[in-house]
């Protein structure tokens, strides 16, 4: 018997909840996650079989995700994103076995498209009226771009900071908008307090609905695939941690098949103007708390867990058993990462999704991860969602006449001569 999933049980008290569209434990408010039946026979089966299923993408793995009872999948080609090896690791601080996985290549650029193509799917098939999300842009895109293709309504909640490209992202699909004065936890609550009134789906990707980070477990299955050693670490861009938590669970799975013979080592990476969970894990607590007022270019991660810091200390706990941490980097350390992967890998990230890379290069330079260690860094956001956060870096153009001596002339003032 394939695996089946069974019930959504609180991590915190144990209760079991139904499978539906809400969020937290109905008796503690706790984190609910989605549990499956199965041998571990049954789940090397389905494994082994999705491997040689030619269903393209993410829905290979149908048969350990939540689907829709009735009709298919919400689909945009997400998925079976690109595991890239660092080809020149000495000239930026890199180490030879370090590779990236490209969210980037998904439909809208992030990873967030396998959440959002769970989390559609089951609204469409529930029926739901609409679906809500708050978000710090990359999800919100994600949504409207999945909600415009079940044909449902959604509606985004923003910070009212948020990078413009972004925005202008997110409205293409044409969702209802609505920039929300103040951080991102605002937006979060605004969208679940709306959730509750309207019967609407919250599929804000943190830890609040079990559906969205199911379809985070499919980046460990990929990975298993298309380098069946496990690496020794995988450091991942976090704000609340639905990723990390997804490709916990992903790993856990595969281990409980049979097919790998340990779990990787996990990094909960942050910006330091916004690392409520980094700051945990310094001083040595399990309890995350809320942070104050993010500041960071990392837009994606600039959520300060304010009424939530539970997904923060389920995210800390599980990077810890894994035999990971958490570790906070610097908005310079960031773009000098960004830069790096862009200049000597042709990689182009976001400033969030270059943060694992710059943790990355600190735990190199601090020798916590070693010269033959296997490392794979989580490229969650494309380049192209935030280009104006690289303006103060980038070279202007050199204008010239269209003349072949004026190109002559400015290829000179660079060093480039004939
Ligand atoms: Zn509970």
């Amino acid at each position: 018997m394939s695996p089946t999933l069974r019930t959504l049980r609180c991590v915190v008290c144990g209760a079991d909840a139904a499978l539906a569209h809400r969020t937290k434990c109905p008796s503690c408010g706790g984190i609910l996650d989605a549990r499956y039946d199965g041998s571990p026979e049954a789940w090397r089966a389905a494994f082994v079989a999705a491997v040689r299923d030619a269903t393209p993408g993410m829905w290979r793995w149908r048969a350990t995700l939540p689907v829709p009872r009735h009709g298919t999948p919400v689909q945009l080609g997400e998925g079976d994103t690109p595991l890239i090896a660092a080809e020149r690791p000495d000239a930026w601080g890199a180490v030879p076995g370090l590779r990236f996985k490209c969210e980037t290549a998904n439909p809208t650029g992030s990873f967030k498209d396998r959440p959002a193509s769970v989390a559609l799917s089951m609204a469409r098939a529930w029926g739901v009226p609409g679906v809500v999300t708050a978000s710090s842009g990359n999800a919100g895109a994600s949504v409207a771009a999945y909600a415009a293709r079940a044909g449902l309504p959604s509606v985004v909640l923003v910070p009212d900071d948020l990078p413009a490209g972004k925005a202008s992202q997110i409205a293409l699909y044409g969702p209802i908008l609505i920039a929300v004065r103040g951080h991102f936890s605002r937006a979060y609550d605004l969208a679940l307090d709306w959730a509750e009134r309207s019967g609407w789906y919250d599929v804000t990707s943190t830890l609040l609905s079990a559906f969205p980070t199911e379809g985070n477990k499919t980046v460990a299955y990929e990975l298993w695939r298309q380098a069946p050693r496990v690496p020794d670490w995988i450091l991942i861009p976090v704000s609340s941690g639905p990723l990390l938590v997804g490709i916990a669970k992903g790993f856990a799975e595969l281990r409980h098949a049979g097919l790998v013979d340990r779990e990787p080592r996990l990094v909960a990476v942050q910006a330091a103007g916004c690392a409520p969970i980094a700051a945990a894990y310094d001083a040595g607590r399990d309890e995350v708390d809320a942070w104050g007022d993010p500041e960071t270019v990392a837009s994606g991660i600039r959520d300060p867990l304010q009424g939530y810091a539970d997904d923060g200390t389920r995210t800390l706990e599980i990077a810890r058993r894994s035999g990971g941490s958490a570790l906070a980097v610097d908005d310079d350390a960031i773009l000098d990462a960004a830069e790096a992967m862009a200049r000597y890998e042709g990689v182009a990230a976001e400033p969030t999704g270059a943060v694992a890379v710059a943790g990355a290069r600190r735990m190199i330079a601090d020798g916590r991860i070693g010269r033959e260690d296997t490392v794979v860094c989580l490229v969650t956001g494309h380049g192209l969602k935030d280009p104006a956060a690289y303006l103060d870096r980038s070279a202007d153009p050199i204008p010239i006449d269209p003349e072949p001596a004026a190109l002559t002339a400015a290829l000179a003032t660079v060093g480039v001569l004939t």
